[in-house]
């Protein structure tokens, strides 16, 4: 029973992805009609009253209302607001880092606006030169998120996901 401790992503009534829970947790949300299944997998869970499938993604039968609070600017937001992909060459199967558009000993501050995600490559190029000077373009001009669902920090951050996830979770973060 490969999937008995697997992960469930968890889809509020209007499909916004609000956590993750375990199976365990996931079966017995179906099992007292709090959620429905979504998405399974190929294995099934033999119960007393019938074989009921493994879950991948469920959503729940009724919405939770969660206000989004203001995002926090840290190193790991602006990432998350850029969805891990580099804002110069556009690659986000590499390492990143963070880049202050106008280095600091220009001016320029830790901000929303001063600050993207970047990889090693194009951060070693830039070095201590605006994107101008350096001959670099932003893909985007980098502002103040209005929300970022917290999910996907977890997703990112632990590498974790299924295949069947991705069409549930923001875009943005597999680019
Ligand atoms: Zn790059």
């Amino acid at each position: 029973m490969q999937h008995r401790d697997g992960k469930v992503l968890v889809l509020n009534l209007d499909y916004q992805p609000i956590n993750i829970c375990g199976t365990r947790r996931a079966v017995k949300l179906l099992y007292l009609g709090k959620a429905e299944i979504i998405e399974g997998r190929q294995t099934y869970l033999n119960s007393p009253s019938g074989s009921i499938q493994y879950p991948s993604v469920i959503k729940l039968s009724y919405l939770i209302y969660r206000p989004h609070p203001e995002v926090k600017l840290s190193r790991k937001s602006v990432l998350a607001r850029d969805g891990y992909r580099c804002q110069y060459c556009g690659r986000t199967n590499v390492k990143m880092t963070i880049d202050h558009i106008v280095p600091r000993n220009k001016g320029g501050g830790f901000k929303w606006e001063n600050l993207v995600c970047a990889c090693h490559a194009c951060n070693a190029k830039k070095g201590d030169r605006t994107p101008q000077d350096a001959g670099m373009k932003l893909i985007s001009q980098p502002k103040r998120p209005s929300y970022i669902p917290y999910i996907s920090y977890a997703i990112v951050d632990r590498g974790m996901g299924e295949e069947d996830w991705r069409k549930y979770l923001p875009q943005k973060m597999y680019g």
